[in-house]
């Protein structure tokens, strides 16, 4: 997020606009038997979903980082994919919730929110996980920047760098290394970007005080870590 009280930004209407056009073609006779006027916006979402198309099979509950907990994202913050088979996932896109972790699950619940990130990390180290990594979330308001990335967002506020504790740095780290290694990608600054450095965002998260050399460093420790112990 970023922007205090919202995550919408520029651009995410894009992702929106397609989606529901394209739902709108696929399931136009079915809505038209109850009347499309009826359905609300999460109906369609839901009705999206069991279309045939971008299917792979997806277990209730599972997540893509050992560890994490399951909190559903509403089905409207978010956009049915078949990642990477479709898209090509190169980065990892760093968020401040400005609120509370538990703030943040809450308004990602609320389909009238139109953005959700995969991910939330809580102070103590905690991880959400809310969409999985197949689908694309509106979290970066840029379509294309949607389609390629992870979002993390963390648990602060921009200008309290007290908010960025010991815990959430490595929780973040570890998770981070997982999709480096899981997507082939480099763990450097190209690829691990702030929600500030996507194309035309207006948003300013992880802000000044988000330590990115200690960051990164950590991120390649777990990446070390992680590839030792593989089998
Ligand atoms: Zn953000």
């Amino acid at each position: 997020m970023g922007k205090q009280g919202a995550g919408s930004g520029k651009g995410r209407g894009g992702d929106r606009d397609r989606g529901i056009s394209r739902r709108t073609l696929i399931i136009g006779g079915a809505a038209s038997a109850v009347g499309v006027g009826l359905l609300a916006r999460g109906d369609l979402a839901r009705m999206w979903w069991q279309m045939p198309g971008v299917d792979k099979p997806r277990e209730a509950g599972a997540v893509d980082f050992k560890g994490a907990e399951w909190v559903a994202a509403a089905a409207a913050n978010w956009r049915r994919a078949d990642r990477p088979a479709d898209y090509t996932i190169d980065r990892v896109i760093i968020h401040v919730t400005q609120g509370s972790y538990q703030g943040t699950l809450k308004v990602f619940k609320d389909p009238w929110h139109g953005a959700a990130a995969h991910y939330v990390v809580r102070q103590d180290g905690h991880i959400a996980q809310m969409i999985r990594e197949l689908d694309v979330a509106f979290h970066a308001g840029n379509k294309d920047f949607n389609e390629r990335s992870v979002g993390i967002e963390h648990e602060g506020f921009v200008d309290r760098p007290e908010d960025f504790t010991d815990e959430m740095y490595e929780a973040s780290a570890r998770l981070t290394a997982r999709i480096c290694r899981r997507y082939d990608m480099p763990v450097d600054r190209e690829h691990i970007i702030g929600h500030v450095e996507v194309p035309g965002t207006d948003h300013t998260d992880p802000g000044p005080h988000w330590d990115w050399d200690r960051y990164i460093r950590l991120v390649k420790a777990a990446y070390e870590r992680d590839g030792s112990t593989k089998a």
